[in-house]
């Protein structure tokens, strides 16, 4: 936590570690807590309350009588006060929430990603739903103070741009900040979606004992979110997480798929609903669709797979060889990263859950690799199928909230 300071210059800094300070103090605070917590005048605690209060990012909640002064008058964050949307682009489905500066969502809306996926097309109609989404909603637009959107990557995160995502087909180098800007007039912040994932869990809960988690996440594709010591960990870039091509053992007898990459056994491959649907059709668990195997396709003959794995046979052990494989890559990865939690969402998840849930913790357990040096809890998100861009909208409402040594410089 960033102490004050009392210079006029950065008058911004410091109503954002008085926010911090509210928001993070649950209950609320009084303006003689901020003013003991942050170093900063009276008088300055008093004009930023003020501030905050007129904006509407505030509120005062009743008093507290603390010992035999005056009553201390309590503040508390307006859950009302601000607003920001979040959306994630899957390959085969897109999310919009709206989340107020408790993290509540207020709405929310999803449809599927069209099969002709043109950049200028996808903008336009992430732009319309998010439009329809405030409308629905009541919310004033005056409220809303931007948009974050959770892109498969990889990413430039500075610049705003989807580089390469190899599930979307024809996105190369693609100004998704600066076009989603341009449409919908909010200002936008790009960030991967498994690290967006993250966010959203270490956001959302106040537990501590999340603090040092990966995110599994299991959409179209494959990746891990990171979260050390309570941060999110991006990496140079921002693309730390992709953890697809991980090697995992095959049981003699059997055949790993190819990856991209060239070579067999990569995790990313073996737990693609694509893969395992395909797998189903052809070991005649499933019958072939009548059309192409398109996102579609795959989405809705997964829910059939998983429909089916709810008793013994072959389709069950279709998605026990996915669990296996994703147990093989997650003992990598724990004992890389020394993290005590195991969060498991994403667009394809909860349709697995059962079966995951049910064989995971019993193959980790036996699994003479994994470092025994803590327990680990292996859980679902709590947040559901809209994870990733409720954590985007986190990031939007974080960036607001938080204070930060680099608005510090901006502001001097
Ligand atoms: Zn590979």
């Amino acid at each position: 936590m960033g102490r004050g300071t009392n210079l006029p210059a950065v008058g911004g800094y410091n109503q954002t570690v008085i926010l911090d300070l509210i928001r993070r103090s649950g209950d609320g605070a009084s303006r003689v807590e901020l003013a003991q917590q942050t170093g900063l005048s009276a008088q300055t605690i008093s004009n930023i309350s003020r501030r905050l209060l007129d904006s509407g990012m505030v509120r005062e909640a009743g008093k507290s009588i603390v010992g035999p002064g005056k009553p201390r008058t309590i503040l508390q964050l307006s859950p009302e006060g601000r607003y920001a949307v979040g959306v994630h682009l899957d390959p085969s489905v897109i999310t919009f929430v709206l989340l107020g500066l408790e993290g509540q969502v207020v709405a929310h809306s999803r449809s599927r990603t069209p099969s002709d996926v043109r950049p200028a097309d996808v903008v336009r109609r992430i732009a319309s739903a998010v439009g329809a989404l405030i409308e629905s909603s009541g919310v004033p637009r005056d409220r809303i103070i931007g948009l974050g959107i959770a892109s498969p990557g990889p990413i430039d995160r500075e610049r705003g741009v989807v580089l390469d995502a190899p599930l979307l087909v024809g996105w190369k180098r693609v100004l998704l900040r600066d076009a989603l800007l341009e449409a919908t007039g909010l200002p936008v912040l790009l960030e991967k979606d498994v690290t967006a994932a993250a966010v959203a869990e270490l956001w959302t809960t106040a537990r501590r004992d999340r603090d040092n988690l990966v995110f599994f996440y299991y959409g179209t594709g494959f990746g891990v979110g990171i979260a050390l010591n309570h941060e999110v960990v991006r990496g140079r870039s921002g693309n730390a997480g992709e953890a697809g091509h991980i090697l995992t053992h095959t049981p003699p007898g059997r055949d790993a798929p190819a990856c991209t990459c060239g070579r067999r056994g990569c995790v990313g491959t073996a737990i693609m609903p694509v893969h395992l649907v395909g797998e189903a059709i052809r070991a005649g668990v499933l019958a072939a669709p009548p059309g192409p195997l398109d996102a579609a396709a795959v989405d809705e003959l997964f829910t059939h797979l998983a429909r089916k794995a709810e008793a013994e046979g072959p389709a069950r052990q279709i998605l026990r060889e996915a669990a296996r494989a994703a147990s093989d890559a997650l003992v990598t990865v724990l004992n890389l990263l020394d993290v005590d939690t195991v969060v498991f969402g994403g667009p394809f998840w909860s349709r697995v859950s059962d079966v995951f849930l049910a064989d995971i913790p019993r193959m980790l357990a036996k699994d003479p690799a994994l470092l025994r040096v803590h327990p680990v809890t292996v859980t679902a998100s709590s947040i559901g199928e809209d994870v990733a861009a409720v954590g985007a909208a986190c990031l939007v409402l974080d960036n607001a909230l938080s204070p930060r040594p680099s608005a510090l410089l901006i502001s001097t």
